[in-house]
């Protein structure tokens, strides 16, 4: 095992939230509508219908480029990738080619050890979605609200080496896509998509190896994580028995718990790519680029960056404020009222994330007030306050020995305990009182 290295690049498909589809001015806002509702002649495909262009999709992807480090050239084109398909309509799908909207990214991935690397991004394209096919009682169904819908694929470079990099870039992607607002990033619904490419090699050989396995049609990263680790170990013992790997797609059967061939492309797809000569080449003014930028929240990594350097935060206990823009907000709303009453951001994070707190749900004032309140109402509670005093007394019972013995002066170092425990909240005389009463 230890002689391989598995070499892994993910292509993740995001579809966008915006009010109309890529290229007609259909509702894109499909999700369990009365199927064939939202079509026209454009996204059906009719002969003759021309498509034009979204701008709010064209804006979504140059901020989805932007939150991976890409560089947005001047010159973008759609062309027509083309193969047939029964949910695909026109015999092409409209995408990015030779000119994509972003280029040459960059994201910074971390591994279960906490290691952390630079994953490459190739790109970030702008396409469109395919109808949807339902298979009932030997009857296939197309329902096409779904053709058109503006779909962002992002493709990184084959840098991935193992599974936990692939859930935390997954993860990460689905928290910019949610804070920059352009998709709700739903697997379960389909909203994001994942697909990894994966290849082993033998340790320190150079290049590629000759093919590559897909994994397509995976709905959770749980699933996603199984097969990636599952596929890794298949090849390797392939290897190590002399066998040649081939170029295919695999599912994943999550009875089985394994991956299985769907299909075998021995040779690359030619999709023949060709400029679609009913769009305009797009000119992208630098200017509109910074404008959009610009526009763009703090993301995710930033914030946790500000919030540990500038607000003394531990990194750790920043997962649960960021999982939503939302939640974010919320927490940075409650610093600025924890301030007044002389509560720090670290111990308004550890309130909140030792109890699993959903700011969303509970008003900031609330929050604060009982931090406040548990506190400074600590202090004098004897109920509490022997609570502790008996822990201290079970823990350290080679200085209730010594005082038993008659080193009395053994209870400073007790009430010490005691304080450190209570994190100096308690009164330190009553807690003497309980520690002399407890140990006669
Ligand atoms: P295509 O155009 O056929 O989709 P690409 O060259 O764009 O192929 O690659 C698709 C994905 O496969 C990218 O994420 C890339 O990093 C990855 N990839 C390419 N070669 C390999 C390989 N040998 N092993 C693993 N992943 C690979
Ligand atoms: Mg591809
Ligand atoms: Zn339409």
């Amino acid at each position: 095992m230890n002689n391989y290295e598995p070499v892994i690049g993910l292509e993740v498909h995001v579809e966008l939230n915006t009010k109309s589809k890529m290229f007609c001015r259909c509702s894109a806002d499909y999700f369990g509508k009365e199927p064939n509702t939202h079509t026209c002649p454009i996204c059906l495909g009719l002969p003759g219908s021309l498509p034009y262009i979204n701008k709010q999709a064209i804006e979504d992807c140059i901020k989805i480029g932007s939150a991976l480090n890409c560089e947005v050239p001047e010159q973008s084109l759609f062309e027509r990738k083309n193969y047939f398909y029964p949910d695909l309509p026109k015999g092409y799908q409209i995408s990015q080619y030779r000119w994509p909207l972003a280029i040459n990214g960059w994201i910074e991935v971390e591994n279960d050890e906490g290691k952390t690397s630079k994953i490459r991004i190739n790109r970030a394209h702008q396409e469109e979605d395919t109808g949807k096919l339902s298979h009932l009682g030997g009857v296939t169904n197309i329902d096409f609200n779904r053709s058109g819908v503006p779909l962002v694929e992002i493709v990184t470079e084959p840098d991935f080496t193992d599974s936990s990099q692939i859930r935390d870039y997954a993860k990460k992607l689905q928290l910019i896509f949610r804070y920059l607002g352009v998709s709700n990033a739903d697997m379960e619904k389909g909203d994001m998509r994942l697909e990894a490419n994966i290849s082993v090699k033998r340790k320190g050989e150079k290049g590629l190896p000759p093919y590559r396995v897909e994994l397509k049609n995976i709905n959770s990263f749980r699933f996603m994580v199984a097969a990636v680790e599952y596929e890794i170990k298949r090849q390797i013992e392939s290897l190590e028995k002399g066998e040649r790997l081939i170029q295919e797609t695999r599912g994943w059967d999550e009875d089985k718990k394994a991956t299985y061939t769907q299909r075998v492309k021995e040779e690359a797809n030619d999709y023949r790519y060709f400029p679609d000569p009913d769009l305009p080449k797009l000119a992208i003014n630098k200017k509109d680029v910074e404008r959009i930028r610009n526009s763009m929240p703090e993301l995710p990594q930033e914030k946790i960056k500000r919030w540990v350097k500038n607000l003394n935060i531990k990194e750790s206990d920043t997962s649960l404020l960021i999982e939503s823009k939302q939640m974010a907000d919320f927490f940075e709303k409650a610093i600025e009222y924890a301030k007044k009453h002389q509560i720090s951001p670290q111990e308004l994070a550890n309130y909140i994330v030792n109890r699993k707190i959903d700011l969303i749900d509970t008003s900031i004032q609330q929050i604060v007030d009982d931090l406040v309140a548990k506190k400074s109402g600590v202090v004098d509670d004897q109920a509490t306050l022997e609570e502790m005093v008996k822990e201290v007394i079970k823990e350290n019972t080679d200085l209730v020995e010594k005082y038993k013995n008659g080193k009395v002066t053994v209870i400073q170092a007790l009430i010490g305990k005691v304080m450190g425990k209570s994190k100096g909240k308690a009164n330190a005389a009553k807690v003497k009182q309980i520690l002399q009463n407890l140990l006669k």
